[in-house]
């Protein structure tokens, strides 16, 4: 079913790109361009506060499912201490943090490849595997970045229908074809926050075929009670073509430093890594990170603020009569009808959340869990404009 219910424009895009593409001259660009828009991401407060006015110190952000209680404090402290050395290039290797990185998980360094954000890790997988004639499995409201990385890789998109807003993962697999390079699943995923089963994410990862690079982003994991535990097929050596992927953006608040990793068998790793760039890690990601790892107290405060949160939102959710996807991940996918009505004139009161019509879901809008004072002021903001 090649693109059979999204049509192959990346999620999360405009539909308010420039009105024709500048002329390029005699420039023979990559043909994947011609139709590849551009990622949008949540807005960023001082831009809201330019265009509307309004102070950027009245204005919250539950956009871009960022950490409401700041960086990891450790974190703060360890690159404090480090601003001194940036004269110098940051390792290389990232030794310490590979180290430290590898021993909490129980792996080797040779099983991490880090990145400028786990997109950067993801784009990795694109250059080493998908090209013009290969497919790349995703499901139906996947992550925007999935779609964006096969078109730039010239890749055929082939999008299966969601079940209940999440991944069908016992459909996606009768999707792999013999061209099939890569299947994207995002667990939780975003911007549906849906968990899979994890009887079908096993089933799923014994029947990907050899030949077929099985992707898990695990970028919100950390703010699951009980994360079902893949690291043991790493560990086993067993599975060859499956990458697991993380990040330090979202639950140890680091999102503006840059800094994911991908979990997997040394020889997939080792190919990665000729991919990388020499230093795209910076040094201050590099002691943030290492910092932020034995941050236990801020981790589990998040975790808290982020339960409460989600359960304030459903309450809020049922109150208003609004439907909602229950949600594992940090942030809720809420439908409130005319999607983008309601994000402009939250907007207009100073709430910024993310609208969905790139998702192909324009009847909704997606809020990141917030402080409590943040949650309950976006709750007032969509009560009063709903009543609009
Ligand atoms: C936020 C997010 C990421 C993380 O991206 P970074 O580049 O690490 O900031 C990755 N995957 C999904 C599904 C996400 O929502």
């Amino acid at each position: 079913m090649k693109d059979s219910i999204a049509p192959p424009s990346p999620a999360d895009v405009s539909s308010s790109g420039p009105i024709a593409p500048p002329p390029t001259g005699g420039l023979n660009l990559n043909p994947a361009l011609t139709h590849l828009p551009v990622y949008q991401p949540g807005r960023p407060i001082e831009e809201v506060a330019r265009e509307s006015g309004l102070p950027a110190a009245d204005i919250i952000k539950l956009a871009s499912n960022e950490n409401p209680l700041g960086p990891a404090p450790k974190a703060l402290v360890a690159m404090r201490a480090a601003l001194a050395q940036l004269h110098l290039y940051p390792d290389g290797n990232a030794y310490y943090l590979k180290q430290h990185l590898a021993a909490k998980l129980g792996v080797a360094p040779t099983n991490l490849i880090l990145g400028n954000g786990s997109n950067e890790v993801l784009e990795y997988v694109g250059h080493a595997l998908i090209a013009p004639g290969t497919e790349v499995v995703v499901s139906q409201y996947c992550f925007a970045v999935y779609p964006i990385v096969t078109h730039l890789c010239g890749g055929q998109l082939v999008v299966v229908p969601a079940k209940g807003y999440g991944h069908d993962l016992e459909v996606m697999d009768r999707a792999i074809s013999s061209r099939t390079r890569v299947v994207f699943v995002a667990n939780p995923n975003n911007p549906t926050g849906t968990l899979a089963p994890s009887d079908a994410v096993l089933e799923l990862i014994d029947r990907v075929p050899p030949h077929v690079l099985l992707v898990l982003d695990e970028a919100y994991i950390e703010f699951l009670e009980r994360p079902q535990d893949l690291l043991p097929l790493i560990r086993s050596g067993q599975r060859p073509n499956l990458l697991l992927t993380r990040t330090f953006s979202k639950i140890y608040g680091l999102a503006g430093l840059r800094l994911g990793y991908g979990i997997g068998c040394p020889p997939l790793i080792a190919a990665l890594e000729k991919i990388r760039q020499p230093f795209n890690i910076n040094a201050l990601a590099q002691v943030a990170a290492l910092a932020a790892l034995d941050d236990v107290e801020h981790l589990d405060r998040t975790r808290a603020n982020n339960t409460a949160g989600l359960r304030f939102f459903e309450a809020a959710c049922r109150e208003l009569g609004l439907e909602f996807v229950p949600s594992a991940a940090n942030f809720i996918l809420v439908r409130v009808r005319e999607g983008q009505r309601i994000f402009l004139e939250l907007q207009r009161l100073g709430v910024i959340v993310r609208p969905m019509n790139g998702y192909q879901l324009p009847e909704w809008i997606r809020i990141t869990i917030g402080t409590p004072q943040e949650n309950e002021r976006c709750r007032r903001g969509l009560e009063q404009v709903l009543r609009q």
